[in-house]
C-alpha cells in the first residue's frame, strides 16, 4: 500500500484534558508521543481513560458527550483538536475500535470496502483488497462469507483489514485482545509487527492486557484514573517493579510469560 510507505508523522498528545457532560473528568492532562515508524502501548484498567485518548484522536469524542477542555493533539501538520472524524482519515489516521464494530450483514468483502470510504482513487483499492488478503490468507477463503458469522479472531482481522483500506500511516487499536484466545492474539500482532517493519506504520496499541502489548510495543505509557502514572521502553517497563506488580501478576519476564501462555492454548485452538 504505497501511501503507507511515505513516513509516517509523529503523533504529539500534549497536556490533554477531557470531560464528559461537562463534569466527568475523562483525561487529566496527558502527554504521550507516537514518533514516526513505532508503535506505542498504552496500558491501564477499566476506566483508566484509554478510550477517552482514542476518541480524543480519531475526533469521536462529541459522540459520547465527551470534550476537550485543554491540550493539543497534532498529528505532523495536522492540528486534530476540533477536527471531524473524516478529516483525521484523511490525515493518515485509521482505527481498529473496541468491540470491532463490523457491519454484521455485510460481507467481509462489503466490510473491508467501507474503509476505503474516504479515497477517491477507486482504481487501486481492489489492488488494496489482494494486499489485505496476502496478510489475511483467512479472509480471502471467506470474503463472501457474512462477517456477523466468523468467528472471534477472524472478525478482528476484518477490522484491522478494513482499517488498512484506509491506507494509514498511524494505525490506532483499541483493545485488539478483548476475548481472543492467547494464540489468536499473537498472530494479531504478528501481523501488525509485519506492518509497522515492511511498511513503516506506526501503531498505537490501547491494551489491558499488558504481557502482550508491552512484548511486542518499543514504548509504552501507563494510565491511571486519567493520568500517566509510568512511561518508558517497553522492555525496560517489563522489568519494572510497579509495572510487574500492578499489570503482570508479578510475573519476571512479560514476554516470556505470554509465549507460555499462548503455547498451552496451541492445540485446538482456531481463530
Ligand atoms: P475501559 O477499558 O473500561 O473502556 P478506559 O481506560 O478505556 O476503560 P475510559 O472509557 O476512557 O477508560 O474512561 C475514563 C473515565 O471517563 C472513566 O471514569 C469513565 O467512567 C469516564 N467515561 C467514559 N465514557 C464516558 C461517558 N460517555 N460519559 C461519562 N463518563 C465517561
Amino acid at each position: 500500500m504505497e501511501q503507507s510507505r511515505t513516513p509516517a508523522p509523529e503523533l504529539v498528545v500534549s497536556g490533554l484534558e477531557v470531560v464528559y457532560s461537562g463534569a466527568v473528568v475523562g483525561l487529566g492532562g496527558v502527554s504521550i508521543n507516537v514518533p514516526s515508524g513505532s508503535i506505542v502501548s498504552v496500558l491501564g484498567a477499566n476506566g483508566a481513560g484509554k478510550t477517552t485518548l482514542v476518541r480524543s484522536i480519531t475526533g469521536l469524542l462529541f459522540v459520547h458527550d465527551g470534550r476537550i477542555r485543554d491540550g493539543s493533539i497534532r498529528f505532523g501538520d495536522t492540528d486534530l483538536i476540533g477536527a471531524s472524524a473524516s478529516t483525521t482519515v484523511r490525515s493518515g489516521i485509521a482505527q481498529v475500535p473496541e468491540g470491532r464494530m463490523l457491519f454484521p450483514r455485510l460481507t467481509v468483502e462489503e466490510n473491508l470496502q467501507c474503509g476505503a470510504a474516504t479515497r477517491r482513487d477507486r482504481g487501486e483499492i481492489a489492488a488494496d483488497l489482494d494486499v489485505v488478503y496476502e496478510q489475511f490468507p483467512r479472509l480471502g477463503e471467506r470474503r463472501d462469507k457474512v462477517a456477523g458469522y466468523l468467528s472471534g479472531g477472524e472478525q478482528q482481522m476484518v477490522a484491522i483489514g478494513r482499517a488498512l483500506m484506509a491506507r494509514p500511516r498511524l494505525l490506532v487499536c483499541d483493545e485488539l485482545s478483548l476475548g481472543l484466545a492467547p494464540l489468536i492474539v499473537l498472530e494479531l500482532f504478528d501481523r501488525l509487527t509485519e506492518l509497522n517493519e515492511r511498511d513503516g506504520v506506526s501503531i498505537l496499541v490501547i491494551e489491558q492486557n499488558a504481557r502482550v502489548a508491552l512484548a511486542r510495543s518499543h514504548y509504552a505509557y501507563v494510565f491511571e484514573t486519567g493520568k500517566v502514572v509510568a512511561e518508558g521502553p517497553s522492555a525496560e517497563l517489563q522489568q519494572d517493579e510497579f509495572v510487574q506488580e500492578a499489570y503482570l501478576g508479578g510475573a519476571g519476564d512479560a514476554r516470556e510469560s505470554y509465549e507460555r501462555i499462548a503455547a498451552r492454548f496451541r492445540r485446538g485452538a482456531t481463530a
